[in-house]
């Protein structure tokens, strides 16, 4: 992409005093933990988020492993792996952190350390809300820095086939996500668009109960392939001729809704706060971390030797 079109606001707070209205840095109270199996690997595993200290971002640490099995979230460490976000670190990785994420996100916890003991994120229903609902329950604390946050101050597109993502500068600061899912030939799912201004607020009641969804011909594929022998459709949005198989939907747009999660997700492989107008039509994980990359990219030295 030609020339650069982003500007990272990056707040050094050993540098700047805070200033009234600016945002600081949060983690988590108290430990919070959330119990489950993974989607793919069928394994139980748990998940307990840390605090961390000022600065630390987030990083993964695979207890199994051993304590020094960690992984920092980083657009970098990202696994191309299709339908999920995995990310790996010196042969330690961790797969499906994109709710997670998306969780951590969606709240403003810039620090924290997520220990886990197997490498799948718990896929609980579907959605960000497990999570959600255990760190609000073990209370968030403001740090004593302000957060760093990625502004878009020009507009930039990335494309691939028919799918595409795009962010343009927020004059308010805030970041909105536009989602347009479009599966033209399914009669059932077919178009729906979600769109969100992102705060703790909204994405815990709008985004975060929203659940993963795939069609009954993939579902069944993915069986027949070994994967996902515990899921039910009591556990994801499974889609038939018909309409939703063995479930309700808690959104007309619920499934539109957890796309616009998952690019929130995705887009916490910055390490960053983002602030604009993202607008995605068709784009899943490797789209949606390409956009973190390029917006890392062309933001400078300043974030990445931060992670
Ligand atoms: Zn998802």
């Amino acid at each position: 992409m030609r020339g650069r079109r982003w500007l990272i606001l990056d707040f050094s707070h050993s540098e700047r005093a805070p200033m009234p209205g600016m945002h600081m840095q949060q983690t988590l109270a108290a430990p919070a933990v959330v119990h489950g199996f993974g989607y793919y690997s069928g394994l139980d595993v748990r998940v307990e988020f840390r605090p961390a200290a000022v600065d630390a971002g987030i990083t993964f640490v695979r207890t199994d492993l051993g304590p020094s099995a960690r992984i920092p979230v980083r657009s970098d460490l990202r696994v191309d792996v299709p339908r999920r976000t995995n990310l790996r670190l010196r042969g330690a990785e961790v797969a499906m952190v994109e709710h997670v994420l998306a969780a951590l996100a969606g709240l403003h916890i810039d620090n924290c350390e997520v220990h886990v003991d197997q490498a799948e994120m718990p896929g609980c229903d579907g959605s960000a809300l497990a999570f959600v609902e255990a760190i609000q329950a073990a209370g968030i604390k403001s740090q004593d820095a302000p957060a760093r946050t990625l502004a878009v101050t020009r507009a930039v597109r990335i494309e691939h086939g028919n799918c595409w993502i795009e962010a343009a500068p927020d004059p308010s600061g805030a970041l909105r996500i536009e989602y347009r899912l479009d599966y033209q030939h399914d009669a059932v799912l077919g178009r729906q668009t979600a769109s969100t201004v992102v705060t703790p607020d909204s994405f815990s009641r709008e985004l975060a109960p929203c659940r993963t969804f795939l069609l009954a011909s993939e579902a069944d594929q993915l069986r027949a392939a070994g994967l996902g022998q515990r899921v039910t459709s009591r556990d994801v949005l499974v889609f038939g001729e018909q309409g939703v198989i063995d479930n309700e939907l808690r959104f007309a747009n619920e499934c539109a809704r957890h796309k616009a999660l998952d690019v929130l997700g995705d887009l916490a492989l910055t390490g960053c706060r983002v602030s604009g107008h993202i607008v995605a039509y068709r784009s899943g994980h490797r789209l949606n971390a390409a956009l973190a990359v390029r917006l890392l990219q062309q933001a400078g030295a300043g974030v990445a030797l931060s992670a």
